[in-house]
C-alpha cells in the first residue's frame, strides 16, 4: 500500500510538472511573438511609441526628438513650462488641430480646432472646442493690401460668459463686450479710432453702449523728419455723475502733474 501511495504521489508530481511546463511553454510562445507596430505614432508629453496591432503593447518607445518644438519622428509640437506641457497635432498647413494639455505628466484637457481656409490658403475662420464644448471662435478678413487679420474673436467660458472682441486691420479694438450666461451685459464698448494724414493715431473714443466714457488724444509736441518725436497723451474720463477728469501722460504712459 505504501508503494502505491508513493507511486500516486510521484504521478501527481509529474502531472503538476507537465501542467507547469505547458503553462511556461505558452508563456514563452507569447514572448516570442514578433510585435506588429501599427502605422500611427502615439504619444504623450515626453515620448512617442507605436502599438502592436496583435496585443496592443507599446513598442518602439522613445523620447520626442524636438527641433524648434516639433518632434522629427512623430511630428507633434511640444511646449512645456514647469510641470505643464502642451502637445499639438498639426495639420498639413502647420496649424494645430488637437492640443493635449498635461499637468504633472497627466493629460488634463483636450482642445480641438477646426479651420476654414480661403482659396489662397489663408485662414477664414477657426472654431475651438475644449473637451468637446465650444470654447473659442475667430473670424479672419483680408484688407486691401492682402493682409490676413483677425477680425472677431469670441471666448466662451465654462460659466457661460461670452467675451467678444472685434478688431480692425491695424489690430485696434473696435468693439469689446462681455455677456453673462443669463444675458446680463457686463460691458459693451465701442471704440472709435481717428487717424491723421500720416496714418498715426490722433484720438480714440470709448463708448459704453451709446455713452462716451473715455477720450484719448495724442498731442504732438514736436516731430522729427524721420518720423520720431515726442507726444503727450490726454485722457478725459466722463464719469456717471456728469463730472469729467482730465489726465496727462508722457509717451511712456507716465502721469504728468498739472
Ligand atoms: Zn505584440
Ligand atoms: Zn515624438
Amino acid at each position: 500500500m505504501k508503494t502505491l501511495k508513493n507511486i500516486m504521489f510521484i504521478l501527481l508530481v509529474c502531472l503538476v510538472s507537465v501542467f507547469v511546463l505547458v503553462a511556461c511553454g505558452s508563456e514563452e510562445k507569447k514572448d516570442d511573438h514578433t510585435h506588429t507596430p501599427g502605422g500611427e505614432w502615439l504619444f504623450d508629453a515626453e515620448n512617442h511609441w507605436k502599438e502592436c496591432s496583435a496585443d496592443g503593447e507599446k513598442v518602439d518607445v522613445a523620447a520626442h526628438e524636438l527641433e524648434k518644438d516639433i518632434c522629427s519622428v512623430c511630428k507633434v509640437k511640444v511646449t512645456s513650462e514647469g510641470d505643464t506641457a502642451e502637445v499639438y497635432v498639426l495639420n498639413n498647413k502647420g496649424n494645430w488641430v488637437v492640443c493635449y494639455h498635461y499637468e504633472g505628466g497627466k493629460m488634463v484637457s483636450e482642445d480641438t480646432m477646426e479651420y476654414k481656409y480661403a482659396a489662397d490658403g489663408s485662414i477664414q475662420s477657426m472654431t475651438m472646442k475644449t473637451d468637446g464644448k465650444l470654447s473659442y471662435e475667430a473670424e479672419y478678413d483680408t484688407d486691401s493690401t492682402g493682409y490676413n487679420y483677425e477680425k472677431k474673436t469670441v471666448q466662451y467660458s465654462k460659466d457661460g460668459t461670452k467675451y467678444t472682441v472685434e478688431y480692425d486691420s491695424n489690430g485696434d479694438i473696435l468693439k469689446e463686450s462681455k455677456v453673462k450666461a443669463d444675458g446680463t451685459v457686463e460691458f459693451d464698448y465701442t471704440i472709435v479710432h481717428e487717424y491723421g494724414d500720416d496714418s498715426k493715431k490722433v484720438s480714440e473714443k470709448v463708448y459704453s453702449g451709446e455713452k462716451l466714457i473715455k477720450e484719448t488724444k495724442h498731442i504732438v509736441l514736436f516731430e522729427d523728419t524721420w518720423g520720431g518725436g515726442s507726444f503727450h497723451i490726454e485722457v478725459t474720463t466722463y464719469n456717471d455723475d456728469g463730472t469729467t477728469k482730465v489726465e496727462l501722460f508722457n509717451e511712456n504712459g507716465e502721469p504728468i502733474g498739472d
